[in-house]
């Protein structure tokens, strides 16, 4: 019988990504939303999240992380499984008291991170893990106003700023590398704004890793890491969807979505919870310890 999901957000990504998703799973059915403004037809519509929860198994937060902790703690403690978007929540603190919620409960959470399914993350974990690696460098620059038009909450306490796009940076990282350690970082923040345009990070996983996210981006738009390896250069580009390495170039589709949900479900019927924060705490280090350094106002429109 397939499971009963409802989501709660109906903006950019639940419509992109996991609405589609959803639709290609086995044994799980878009059976509700929970939507302060939107309306979607063929299933249950509600404006509060509570109400769904009487017609729903599972549900997926799709919201921005401030204010996803009540959502997810109401999840849990009516006993239903739960998927968060990343980042999954707002601060660590709240993660912990999630955690030991589902488990009491005996219900799945499933903090996902959808850059660690791109086609081309497996094959350089691979190759990798049979080479030493001497350096290793993020660029992860994009441009904030073609991707995050009007998401006022990004700029805000706990929205996480270049971070947003940058923790997809950290997830591929620390699934390649988990013991990377954070060491420095530099936080330009826009004197009108409370987070972060750009960062550079300095960190050790046995070995020198650099990032640099920059928000400022307008030209080619850059998602990529490269390695120094024993065995010359090797890089993993356009978000993870493609490797290069001597003797090696592939990618392959865009399924991102679709294999984290076919997981929620599978996590869901063996009774397992997947929740690694080590994305999430590298970015807290940065905020913890890192320079700021005050950078221009920024408009969303110039
Ligand atoms: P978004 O377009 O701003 O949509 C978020 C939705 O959450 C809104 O449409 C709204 O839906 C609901 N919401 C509830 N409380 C809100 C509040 N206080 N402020 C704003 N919206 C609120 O954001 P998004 O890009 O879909 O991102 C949502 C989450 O997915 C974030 O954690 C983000 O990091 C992650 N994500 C985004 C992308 C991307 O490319 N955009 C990619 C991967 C992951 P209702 O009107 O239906 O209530």
């Amino acid at each position: 019988m397939s499971l009963r999901l409802g989501l709660v957000g109906l903006g950019t990504i639940a419509r992109a990504q996991h609405l589609p998703a959803i639709a290609a799973t086995d044994g799980l059915t878009l059976t509700a939303i929970a939507s302060r403004n939107a309306t979607l037809a063929g299933v249950a519509n509600h404006t509060d999240l509570a109400q769904m929860l009487g017609d729903v198994d599972a549900v997926t937060l799709c919201t921005p992380p401030q204010g996803r902790f009540d959502q997810a703690m109401a999840v849990l403690r009516a006993g239903r499984h739960l998927m968060l978007e990343k980042p999954p929540g707002a601060a660590l603190s709240e993660m912990a008291l999630l955690e030991a919620e589902a488990a009491r409960q005996g219900v799945t959470l499933h903090a996902t991170w959808h850059s660690r399914e791109a086609a081309a993350v497996e094959a350089a974990r691979d190759w990798l893990s049979r080479r030493s690696l001497r350096a290793t460098r993020i660029d992860w620059r994009e441009d904030v106003r073609r991707w995050h038009p009007g998401q006022d909450w990004i700029w805000q306490p706990g929205g996480l700023g270049v971070f947003d796009p940058g923790i997809n940076a950290l997830s591929i990282l620390t699934a390649l590398m988990p013991d990377a350690r954070l060491v420095g970082a530099d936080l330009h923040i826009p004197d009108n704004r409370q987070t972060p345009i750009a960062a550079d990070l300095t960190l050790d996983a046995g070995h020198p890793v650099t990032a640099h996210f920059d928000w400022r981006e307008t030209g080619p738009q850059t998602w990529q890491i490269a390695f120094e390896t024993d065995d010359g250069p090797a890089t993993l580009s356009e978000g993870g969807a493609r490797f290069t390495a001597p003797g090696i170039a592939t990618g392959g589709e865009d399924r991102e979505y679709p294999r984290l949900y076919a997981r929620f479900r599978d996590l869901i019927a063996t009774g397992h919870s997947d929740c690694d924060l080590a994305p999430l705490r590298l970015v807290a280090d940065a905020f913890l310890t890192g320079r700021r350094h005050a950078a221009p106002a920024f408009e969303d429109h110039p």
